[in-house]
This record gives C-alpha cells, sequence and structure tokens, in this order.
C-alpha cells in the first residue's frame, strides 16, 4: 500500500522511464476515494531543455526516415493502442475519475487519429504543374517544422495529446509531450506504444510539469510548434507567448456550449441529449452542454423531462458501473459546488441540487451529483463562467432569434446544437452561429478525425485547428519548386528581366 501511495509517475526520455532530477513535484489523486495514489515529478526549465536536445536529434533522423519506414510505425502504434485501450481507459479513470465505458470512448476517439494519420503519405502528397513555362515545372512539398510541444488538458489524458501526437509523428517530427498534472499516468502508456510500435527513441518524449516547463517549452528556440489545449486564460497566454518566441500556436480554449431547442422538438430526443451531454463525465468535457435554451413554450415540459431523467442517474465510482463518476480534484469539486449558491443568490432556481447525492463509493471521493438551475440570465455567474462540472442551466428564450443572440453574444464558440425538426430552421442555425463546431439533433458534435476540431472565438487561438487536414498543415512546412531542366539544344542566354512565364 505504502508503494502505491509513494509512487512516482517519471518522464519519458531517450524512449524510457525517467524520474528527473528536480525537486518539486506534485501529488495525483484518485478521485474516487479522494487518495493520493501517486507524486508526479515537476521538470525544470534546464529538464526540459535536455530533453528538447534530444528530440532535435532523434527528429532529424526521423525526418530523414522514408515516408514507408514512418508509416509502418503508424500502423504499429495503432494496434498497440487498439490492443491496449483497456489498459488505457482504466489509467483514465484512475486519475480523471469518468467511468470506464466513457474512457474506452475517449481513448476509441483518439484512435482515430492515429489511423488518420497512418494515411500519412497520401496526405502529405504535394502538387505539381507541369510545363508552366517552356522546360519549366512548378512543385510543392512538405516539411516537418521540427520538435513540436504538445501542451494537454486533464480532461481527456489520452484523446486530446493523441489529436496531436500522431500527426505530428507521422509528418516526420519530434514531440515533447507535457501532460496535465493531474492524470499524467496515461501518457506513458502512450508513450510504451510508441516504444512498442518502434519509434526511436527521442522522438516521442513526456515532461511532466506545471507553468515551469510549459514555459521552458514556449521560450525554447529549438521547439518549432506549440499545440495547446485547456482554459481560455492559459490559452490565450501560450498562443501570446508562443507566436512571440517565433513560433506557430494552435492554443483550443474553454467552452460555455448553448443546446437550443424550438418548440417544435421531439422532447424526449432533446432531454435524453441534454443529460447525457450535460453530465456526462461529469461536465468535464469541452463539449459538454453547459446550457439549454428553451424556446418556449417548451422550457416547462423540458424542464420536467430533463428532471425525471436525472432521477435515474447513478453517481460512484467509475469502475463500479455508475453513470457519473467524481470530479477530478477536491479542489475543482468545491469550486463548481460554490456556483451552486451563487446561482441561488442571483435568482436561478435550483431544480436539482447535486450537493445532496448519495454516490456509490468512498465517503472521501470528490463527489457532485447532477445539478440542474431553472431560470437562469446572462449576467448570472452560472450562465457567463464555464463551470466545467456537472451543472446544468435552462435559459428561456421567447424566440429563434433570441436563442440564436445568446449563442452569439458568447464569448466561446466551441459547439452549440440546435433541436427541432424544421430542416429549413436547422439550417439557418448552422449558418447564423459564431460557432466552430455545431449539431444538428446532435448534442455532442466532435468532428471525425478526418476533420478539423477546434471552436470560434475564445475557444480557439490561431487560426488551425486539431487533427484533420489543419494537423497536416500545422506540422509541416511548404516548400515550392520552381524547377527548369532544359533541353541542352536550346539556350536562352542572359536575360536580366524579372522572370515572366510565358
Ligand atoms: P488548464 O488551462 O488549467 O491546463 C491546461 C494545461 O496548461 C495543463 O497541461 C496545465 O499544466 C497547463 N497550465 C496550467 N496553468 C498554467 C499556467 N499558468 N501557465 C502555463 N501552463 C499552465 O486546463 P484544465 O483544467 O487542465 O482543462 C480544462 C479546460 O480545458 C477547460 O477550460 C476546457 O474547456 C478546456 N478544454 C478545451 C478543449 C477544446 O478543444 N477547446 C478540449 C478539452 C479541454
Amino acid at each position: 500500500m505504502m508503494d502505491e501511495v509513494t509512487a512516482t509517475i517519471p518522464h519519458w526520455r531517450g524512449g524510457e522511464r525517467w524520474t528527473g532530477a528536480g525537486d518539486r513535484a506534485g501529488d495525483v489523486y484518485d478521485p474516487a476515494t479522494g487518495r493520493v495514489s501517486g507524486r508526479v515529478p515537476f521538470a525544470s526549465g534546464e529538464e526540459v531543455a535536455a530533453v528538447v536536445a534530444e528530440a532535435v536529434v532523434a527528429g532529424e533522423a526521423w525526418a530523414a526516415q522514408s515516408l514507408t519506414r514512418r508509416t509502418a510505425v503508424m500502423f504499429a502504434f495503432r494496434e498497440a493502442v487498439s490492443r491496449r485501450r483497456e489498459e488505457l481507459a482504466a489509467a483514465i479513470t484512475a486519475e480523471h475519475g469518468k467511468v470506464l465505458d466513457d474512457a474506452l470512448g475517449e481513448v476509441q476517439r483518439g484512435l482515430e487519429v492515429a489511423e488518420f494519420a497512418c494515411g500519412a503519405p497520401h496526405l502529405l502528397k504535394g502538387e505539381f504543374s507541369d510545363g508552366v513555362s517552356g522546360g519549366v515545372d512548378v512543385y510543392s512539398l512538405r516539411q516537418p517544422v521540427g520538435v513540436v510541444g504538445v501542451i494537454s488538458p486533464f480532461n481527456f489524458p489520452v484523446m486530446v495529446p493523441l489529436w496531436f501526437v500522431p500527426i505530428a509523428i507521422a509528418c516526420g517530427n519530434a514531440v515533447v509531450l507535457k501532460p496535465s498534472e493531474k492524470d499524467p499516468s496515461a501518457s506513458l502508456l502512450i508513450a510504451e506504444c510508441w516504444a512498442e510500435a518502434g519509434l526511436p527513441p527521442g522522438v516521442f518524449n513526456v515532461v511532466h510539469g506545471d507553468k515551469v516547463a510549459v514555459d521552458a517549452l514556449l521560450t525554447h528556440e529549438d521547439v518549432a510548434a506549440i499545440s495547446f489545449v485547456g482554459s481560455t486564460p492559459i490559452a490565450r497566454y501560450v498562443y501570446e507567448t508562443g507566436t512571440a518566441h517565433g513560433k506557430r500556436v494552435q492554443a483550443l480554449g474553454g467552452a460555455k456550449n448553448h443546446m437550443v431547442v424550438l418548440p417544435d422538438a421531439d422532447l424526449d430526443q432533446a432531454a435524453d441529449a441534454a443529460v447525457s451531454a450535460g453530465f456526462g463525465s461529469a461536465g468535464e468535457r469541452c463539449m459538454a452542454i453547459s446550457v439549454v435554451v428553451a424556446v418556449e413554450p417548451v422550457a416547462d415540459g423540458l424542464v420536467e423531462a430533463i428532471t425525471t431523467r436525472m432521477g435515474g442517474l447513478t453517481t460512484g465510482d467509475g469502475r463500479e458501473g455508475a453513470d457519473m463518476g467524481p470530479l477530478v480534484t477536491g479542489a475543482h469539486r468545491d469550486k463548481v459546488a460554490s456556483y451552486l449558491d451563487a446561482g441561488v443568490a442571483d435568482g436561478a432556481r435550483l431544480v436539482v441540487d447535486g450537493r445532496g447525492v448519495e454516490p456509490s463509493g468512498a465517503a472521501d471521493g470528490f463527489w457532485l451529483g447532477p445539478t440542474l438551475f431553472d431560470d437562469v440570465r446572462p449576467g448570472m455567474s452560472v450562465y457567463d463562467d464555464e463551470i466545467f462540472g456537472p451543472v446544468l442551466s435552462i435559459v428561456r428564450a421567447a424566440s429563434y432569434d433570441e436563442a440564436v443572440a445568446l449563442v452569439n453574444a458568447s464569448p466561446y464558440g466551441n459547439g452549440t446544437a440546435i433541436f427541432t425538426t424544421d430542416g429549413g430552421a436547422a439550417r439557418r442555425f448552422q449558418r447564423e452561429v459564431t460557432v466552430g463546431m455545431i449539431g444538428v439533433n446532435v448534442p455532442i458534435p466532435v468532428p471525425m478525425a478526418y476533420y478539423s476540431f477546434g471552436g470560434w472565438k475564445a475557444s480557439l487561438f490561431g487560426d488551425t485547428r486539431a487533427h484533420g487536414t489543419d494537423g497536416i498543415h500545422f506540422f509541416t512546412r511548404q516548400k515550392v519548386v520552381t524547377s527548369r531542366w532544359p533541353d541542352p539544344a536550346e539556350r536562352g542566354g542572359v536575360d536580366l528581366g524579372f522572370p515572366r512565364h510565358t
């Protein structure tokens, strides 16, 4: 038992586990018991620099390997993740708290990006224009950027790293992953999958840590690109700092996703969707629905249907068959719970109070049950803030236009959904909302791996989204070659004019 409590979760450097030499570290919890399950070292700037230096060398050798060889590693990585999916899911649940089935779904969505990256030979093909001028051809090619830093949040410890890492590596880059310090263990399993797949040491690395490690990546001159996912204030900081240091940066931020329910919607379908998308993963998803905009006269019936469904949800240890697990840490649970008092003080109606939950799990787990507020309005903190917990708010709107105005007034623009049986209204909605990912009768419209994931406004800093062709573009630099192999029989002579292709 002592060993388990004091277990150190190492970095991954040079193709193996590495404890590091630093003296700073953090606690990792099992959220379902509230107990410390491990310690994670916080890398110093010097440690990050040492890993980056090795990644530069390993990355150059990796980029020089043939596309065929690199692709063989990608297929083997896909197999390794698939084979170890249960183990990965168990690691997620043990430190994040989400229920096992949900964790398996997370692994699956990450695996799909690895599968997409297996198509790199096709995706990296350049363009070719034959004979743009006498004897002149023009073609483009894509080359890796070098060393890529990936900084990920706690809520998807497998999927979010896999949004970026397989594509970056398939494109010939080396990666330094800085996972969330709250649930760092899954990143080591990902590293083992790369090693099993035959990826050369130093191409994929994990450094654990906090702001110190992140800043070391953001300012290191040999880190060419940063892919970040996390809360909006940190995303903005990462974008500004990284770009100021000459890097390309994609920084995905927070969210407050609205689900609009029109009066003609199938009420049962809408209520099922609101409960699933509001309370899945205890609301700790960037694509969770946190606001339901009920266009009158639908609100009373919808609140009743949602409340009924909430009564059937069980909260407990994610390993033991509950519908919803604990929150990630005690501090986060307390912060989320504080919004319940704030909502009541602001005049919202607390329909279901999650503090009354009776969880099936240890008394000290970080529990908060599903919570529902009605009569929520902009200006209340439960509406304005990203709570990132199992708190669903109902806002009553008089019309479709009022509902869309609410969606568009939000500083965030990650996801949104409309529930309706009117195709014309759905079509109008998808054209009018200032949001990056839209669901029509689909509450969590996470794009497939071969599309790109990313929001608008404060939900994404930068112009490139995660995975899909955006991912290929982000992790490569393009060259355009203009080439002439003149016929030895023809000689143009000297011409000092600006080249014109005729
Ligand atoms: P976070 O912003 O606290 O942390 C994200 C990463 O940044 C972690 O690796 C963390 O160690 C690091 N970090 C934290 N503080 C830092 C600082 N001051 N300086 C430098 N680095 C710092 O986010 P989180 O709590 O781990 O994750 C939840 C957030 O992530 C939510 O806001 C959620 O909406 C967002 N998220 C967004 C998406 C998306 O696709 N837009 C996806 C998943 C999560």
